[in-house]
């Protein structure tokens, strides 16, 4: 499974989760609160992709972080979607 990091918006804690890729964590496991972890791009895969462009890579974390917030909502969006089906489909069949 692949791991994932995620930020502790309330507490600031980085917690290290391995996980399937649609699944989401929202809670944290330190401070317990809610809804408070943000999902962290795994910028060293990134970086070592692309060592020659070493100026900008700062612009390429930023708008990495960008897209991966936006992948997140996205991955949130079909989850969502995809339980809306399973109740539909739990509603015809039974
Ligand atoms: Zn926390």
């Amino acid at each position: 499974m692949p791991i994932y990091i995620y930020g502790c918006a309330h507490c600031g804690s980085e917690l290290t989760v391995s996980h399937s890729m649609v699944e989401i964590m929202e809670d944290c496991e330190v401070c317990e609160v809610s809804g408070s972890l943000t999902r962290r791009p795994s910028i060293f895969s990134s970086v070592k992709k692309k060592p020659e462009q070493k100026q900008k890579v700062g612009d390429h974390v930023k708008s990495f972080i960008e897209e991966a917030k936006q992948d997140l909502n996205q991955q949130k969006d079909d989850l969502e979607k995809k339980n809306d089906w399973n109740i539909i489909r739990s509603i015809h069949f039974n």
